[in-house]
């Protein structure tokens, strides 16, 4: 088994590369890797530093969804704990949008602890990624509608850290405010 700081470091690095040349909607053509960096370090404050699989598994939270990689992969490489927590972060790409989103609120409140954590710091970055300056019509009706639907399912993941909590609700004020 690899050392906590091994473990971070092959998920960042495999992370990078499966993601590379990937950009993240929304202004800035911002690289998609800065989403997954965002997302790991926001586990690691919240977590104090303490659950090194929460944070290799946060860098490659999306690697599964969105590049080829595998479950079996993960697992040889990163143990069973990461993998799983990546496939139960994981949508069925086969649905409809509509039904991915229906099924991220229903589906929340029976995740495992680290899973609906995991889910928190992803949707508090992707409404950071979508607080912008001057917002025209079609920027405001997006966070508007993500943040509607974010709310909902994070109604149903938080309660067990209280730091990534209050993140979450500061997030959400400021993207109101920001509206
Ligand atoms: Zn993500």
């Amino acid at each position: 088994m690899l050392s906590a700081l091994r473990l971070v470091s092959e998920a960042a690095d495999l992370a990078a590369r499966r993601h590379s040349g990937q950009q993240r909607k929304g202004r800035g053509n911002e690289p998609y890797v800065n989403h997954l960096a965002e997302v790991a370090n926001l586990l690691s404050i919240a977590t104090e530093g303490k659950d090194a699989e929460l944070v290799a598994a946060s860098w490659l939270h999306d690697t599964i969804e969105d590049t080829e990689t595998t479950h079996q992969e993960l697992a040889r490489t990163f143990g069973e704990r990461v993998a799983a927590l990546v496939v139960e972060v994981t949508d069925d790409m086969t649905l409809p949008k509509h039904e991915r989103r229906r099924r991220q609120i229903i589906d929340a409140p029976q995740k495992s602890p680290g899973a609906r954590l995991i889910k928190i710091a992803d949707k508090i970055s992707n409404i950071r990624a979508r607080i912008v300056p001057q917002p025209n019509q079609d920027e405001r009706d997006d966070l508007i509608d993500y943040l509607a639907w974010a709310e909902k399912v994070v109604a149903g993941c938080r309660g067990s850290n209280a730091v990534l909590d209050r993140m979450f609700d500061e997030t959400v004020r400021a993207a109101r405010s920001a509206l």
